[in-house]
């Protein structure tokens, strides 16, 4: 399992998981919690807001 940390901007990000699309991950969007990382329920990365240090 790979394991991203993201620097984002937005409160959104799109998640596509793999580049094969055979695994089914479609993209999903999720909203970013300023205080909990988010984790996208289909591949499990965890995203975080990084914008406030
Ligand atoms: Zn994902």
């Amino acid at each position: 399992m790979k394991c991203h940390l993201s620097k984002l901007k937005e409160e959104f990000v799109a998640c596509e998981g793999d580049t094969n699309p055979a695994l089914g991950h479609p993209i999903e969007f999720i909203c970013l919690d300023l205080k909990d990382p988010a984790i996208c329920k289909y591949c499990g990365l965890r995203y975080v807001q990084n914008h406030h240090h």
